[in-house]
């Protein structure tokens, strides 16, 4: 497919207008003018539910809707029912993947079904073909479990994530500064290891991150597309619908978050995609959909384009080892929009900015060279 006309996102920023050839069976060429092609998007922190929560989302319908929303690789989390703490549950994830239409990467466990006690074998969850290791969705190690666990992941040659969050001081800000300090105290020492801190949430841990960095420890760190646009004055006119872990913190805690983000503290922006059905979700569930607002929220962010790159194509696959494989994603950055849950290729429809108006979506997303969504452009 030739784009003439078409502006490139690359480490540098955006390209002036050009023509450009893409690799995409079956798509006819087109004048591009106004969009943004850009290399798929990663995303480094996804729960696609599978196996174990059907009505929540599958991977096929979590991989639908991450390629509606510009990702053209995703990871997904360990803690599916049964928890992906073991290699032939891996390996079979792995096979079922293979038909998607678009890269989903699998998370181990670090410790045997989350609960905090028995490490996996790092070894054979990475021979299975694990990226990463974590117990996103809780935090139930000690420190030492935690450093015997990045010491396996070390020897394994596989980064481990973190939800930093002690579990027993609740969703404040203290649980979250107590977790990165433990984790980075963990980390000191150990040949080897990576670690990287999942959704980071308030200035006192970006503050830790910072200072982490300029110690020189192996850390890298994220933030959601929530915490960087959204406040708890958001989430206070949604009831249940507005919970979410880490909760939606103060304008001071956002705004260092947005500043982290620029001066590379934060590296990558993953969406925590966690979906839910209603039901669950007005009985009080933690978490929000993710995937099919992102480039919206993110571009509306306003950050350079250099920043944009590193956060959502170059850093995620850096940290996890991966590299792009014929991942495009063409984006109409003027196209303003009304989200609206119910047109969501996902199960979850459990977005915060529901009704919101938002500005950039994803016309065409594709994958091994394949042409995996288009949206038919509503103003050309
Ligand atoms: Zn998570």
């Amino acid at each position: 497919m030739r784009l003439h006309h078409v502006r490139v996102l690359g480490p540098g920023g955006l390209s002036m207008p050009q023509t450009v050839e893409v690799n995409a069976e079956g798509a006819r060429d087109r004048d591009a003018t106004g969009l943004v092609l850009s290399p798929g998007w990663m995303d480094l922190h996804a729960h696609l539910r599978d196996p174990g929560f059907p009505q929540k989302e599958t991977l096929l319908s979590g991989a639908t809707s991450a390629a509606v929303g510009g990702f053209t690789h995703v990871l997904a989390m360990a803690n599916t029912d049964p928890v992906t703490d073991s290699p032939d549950r891996l390996q079979s994830l792995v096979a079922r993947s293979e038909a998607l239409p678009i890269r989903i990467g699998f998370v181990g466990a670090v410790t045997v079904g989350l609960e905090g006690q028995d490490l996996t074998d790092a070894d054979a969850l990475k021979a299975a073909g694990a990226v990463a290791l974590s117990d996103d969705g809780r935090h139930a190690m000690t420190a030492i479990v935690l450093r015997h666990g990045l010491e396996a992941a070390a020897e394994a040659g596989l980064p481990v994530l973190i939800h930093a969050q002690a579990e027993d001081l609740g969703h404040g800000p203290d649980a979250e500064v107590a977790a990165v300090k433990d984790a980075l105290d963990a980390l000191r020492n150990l040949s080897g290891a990576r670690l990287h801190i999942q959704h980071m949430s308030t200035r006192r841990a970006v503050e830790l991150i910072r200072n982490a960095k300029a110690e020189g420890l192996p850390v890298t760190a994220e933030a959601t597309p929530h915490h960087l646009a959204l406040t708890d004055q958001d989430a206070w006119a949604m009831g249940p619908h507005g919970n979410v872990n880490p909760p939606l913190r103060s304008p001071d805690d956002r705004d260092a978050l947005r500043h982290a983000l620029v001066d590379g503290v934060i590296d990558v922006i993953a969406t925590d995609h966690a979906p839910h059905e209603r039901s669950a979700k007005e009985a009080g569930a933690y978490g929000f959909h993710g995937f099919e607002t992102a480039v919206g929220v993110i571009l509306g962010l306003g950050l350079d384009g250099r920043v944009v790159y590193r956060a959502c194509v170059s850093r995620p696959r850096e940290i996890v080892g991966q590299s792009l494989e014929d991942e495009w994603i063409l984006i109409d950055p003027h196209e303003e929009w009304t989200v609206e849950a119910s047109s969501f290729r996902s199960r979850g429809k459990n977005t915060p900015f529901q009704g919101r108006r938002l500005r950039g979506r994803v016309i065409m997303t594709v994958c091994r060279g394949q042409v995996v969504t288009e949206r038919v452009l509503q103003h050309a």
